[in-house]
């Protein structure tokens, strides 16, 4: 599933490309994706056609494309959501499930979903924040994500720190694979007692957590999966960069010790056991 980054780059993408421009038609090609519409995919497109996208916005790994009406459209990525933009004589890619077409032609956008966990749907007065949205946490990136505060209510929490890291009220944006590098950085076990944390460790995991979460914007987010893809159909370099996450008995970059892969929440968790030891204080 996209985290943060990945998500960003959707966002930067569509920003570029649908920001103020009128929808003429929607073509609704699979029901699943619009499920969520109750009247229907004849209704949903109906209700979309004539209005005009301003900029797409995004909390954690949530993202809304906003209407200059106050509306919005909300996007599930879910496990294989792509938006793609491409010319109006492009063929369809495989599983392309809606396509916007603007008034002013080309390029057209396209939603496309093999496993259809995803879709869309419009949020009535949803443009500000969506109220899908709303109990969602300010991710890092937030200019008003405040820091002090998250330290504290991570503190405050009785819980292992990666299943705080995970828990999208307090932080929101981050997921299992940059968890596993913000720990790694930090030095910490996943299954540190929070309670039980200094304000100094609580300060450097999640101030680790935004900084790999921006390396890896900075390479256009990790293609973990082949599913991921930005607007224009390629995918990050950040996967290189990982430095525990999918790195099983492989040496770590800091002191060489084969990398440890250990079951966590129906997932992996991955680590080195000599910066990372199993700590006297653990909430697994
Ligand atoms: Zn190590």
């Amino acid at each position: 599933m996209p985290e943060l980054p990945e998500v960003e780059v959707v966002r930067r993408g569509l920003a570029t490309a649908i920001t103020d421009r009128q929808i003429a038609r929607v073509e609704v090609l699979h029901p699943r994706p619009v499920r969520r519409h109750l009247l229907g995919a004849e209704d949903f497109a109906a209700q979309l056609a004539g209005r005009r996208f301003s900029e797409p916005r995004r909390r954690g790994k949530y993202l809304w494309l906003p209407f200059d009406d106050g509306d919005a459209l909300l996007a599930h990525l879910g496990m294989s959501g792509q938006f793609r933009l491409e010319q109006h004589e492009a063929p369809d890619a495989p599983n392309t499930r809606v396509r916007f077409v603007f008034a002013d032609g080309d390029p057209e956008l396209r939603f496309v979903d093999q496993r259809m966990f995803g879709g869309l749907s419009l949020t009535p007065g949803g443009a500000e924040l969506p109220d899908e949205v709303a109990h969602i946490g300010r991710d890092p990136f937030d200019p008003l994500f405040d820091l002090d505060e998250a330290v504290a209510r991570l503190r405050r929490k009785k819980t292992g720190v990666k299943r705080a890291l995970l828990d999208q009220q307090l932080v929101s944006g981050i997921g299992n694979i940059y968890a596993d590098e913000a720990l790694w950085r930090a030095r910490l076990h996943y299954a540190r007692a929070t309670e039980t944390m200094t304000k100094r460790a609580a300060v450097d995991v999640l101030s680790a957590a935004a900084e790999v979460m921006r390396d890896a914007l900075g390479e256009g987010g990790t293609s973990f999966d082949s599913l991921y893809v930005n607007v224009n159909g390629s995918s990050g370099y950040f996967d290189r960069a990982l430095a525990v996450y999918g790195r099983e008995d492989l040496p770590c970059r800091r002191c060489g010790t084969p990398i440890r892969r250990e079951p966590f929440m129906n997932r992996s968790s991955y680590r080195c056991p000599r910066c990372q030891r199993v700590p006297r204080h653990a909430r697994f």
